[in-house]
């Protein structure tokens, strides 16, 4: 039989939707509107598209975007000066510092320098650690993203086997820790990990954060898994450029149960869980219930 194809535009509008109901709520009953901080170092195109995209679903959504557009020259300390400001700022409760930085701008330094509180990437180390020692936190966008496709396809994640392929800090390591908070049985695997499909064959769950074209064939699937793929990756086929994942989706969703495909998997759950990271951020700051379905 095959797949069912996890149709991630539409969760991701679904999700918006919910975002949009809560935010009209929030300044209906508080008075209260989001504010979501996006600031751009630079010029790189990939980012403006990014940064674009951003700003536009924030105040679709009824959000104010403030978005900040620095030269790609901007010091150090005048990167973290805009920070300091943002997180001094009442009408900000969430702020995105787009990545890459200029190789002249210590990243690290700039993400731990965000209040954890509006840091609504979830990188800052402090969510990095509440999020590994299970405590409630700001969680990295895309992970929290295919958590909730995988909630909504499973009626309980406890107990199944999730691989995944991958251990970025911004993916692999943060999808880890969200599945094993939801009780799965969590493998992580990487560039040195011994027979990996074999690995992966034994997953209920299979998530894939490799960054290689199409390297996860059907041989890698357990028949009737759920396949996530997180890849994005641009590729020269008949003259054309295409976008693929890191699943060779035709051979996978013949043995998966459900899989996503790319494009219209993952990818546009990311920015979805951006808006609701930031309505929670609100929330959480003003003392309010937290957003339902919209959290880890
Ligand atoms: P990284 O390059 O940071 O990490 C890739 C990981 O894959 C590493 O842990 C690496 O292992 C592992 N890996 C590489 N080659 C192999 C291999 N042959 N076998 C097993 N493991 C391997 O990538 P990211 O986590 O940032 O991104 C992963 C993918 O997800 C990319 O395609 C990226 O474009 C996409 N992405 C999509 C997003 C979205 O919104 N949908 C958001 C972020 C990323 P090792 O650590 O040993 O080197």
């Amino acid at each position: 039989m095959a797949a069912e194809i996890i149709d991630g535009k539409a969760f991701a509008a679904k999700v918006r939707e919910k975002v949009a109901t809560q935010v009209a709520r929030l300044k209906a009953d508080h008075g209260l509107v989001p504010g979501l901080a996006v600031v751009l170092v630079g010029e790189d195109p990939a980012s403006q598209v990014y940064v674009r995209s951003k700003g536009k679903q924030t105040v679709e959504c009824g959000m104010n975007s403030y978005e900040h557009k620095l030269e790609a020259t901007t010091s150090e300390a005048d990167l973290l000066a805009l920070i300091a400001r943002l997180n001094a700022d009442a009408a900000v409760h969430g702020i995105l510092v787009q990545l890459p930085l200029p190789g002249h701008i210590n990243e690290d330094l700039v993400i731990n320098t965000i209040d954890p509180a509006k840091d609504v990437d979830g990188f800052h180390i402090s969510n990095v650690g509440l999020l590994g020692t299970g405590q409630k936190s700001m969680v990295p966008c895309t992970p929290l993203g295919c958590l909730m496709m995988l909630r909504a396809h499973h009626a309980s994640l406890s107990g199944l086997n999730a691989v995944v392929v991958g251990r970025s800090n911004i993916v692999g390591k943060p999808m880890a820790n969200l599945l094993l908070k939801d009780s799965c049985t969590v493998t992580i695997a990487h560039s040195r990990t011994k027979d990996l499909a074999a690995l992966c064959r034994g997953a209920d769950i299979l998530v894939a954060a490799v960054g290689r074209p199409e390297m996860i064939t059907g041989d890698y699937v357990k028949p009737g898994a759920t396949v996530i793929d997180v890849g994005i990756n641009r590729i020269e086929r008949d003259g054309k450029t295409k976008l693929v994942g890191d699943v060779d989706f035709a051979s996978a969703a013949a043995v998966a149960g459900a899989i996503t495909p790319v494009p219209g998997g993952v990818g546009p759950m990311t920015i979805a869980c951006l808006l609701a990271n930031t309505l929670t951020a609100t929330c959480r700051a003003n003392g309010l219930a937290e957003p339902e379905g919209l959290t880890a």
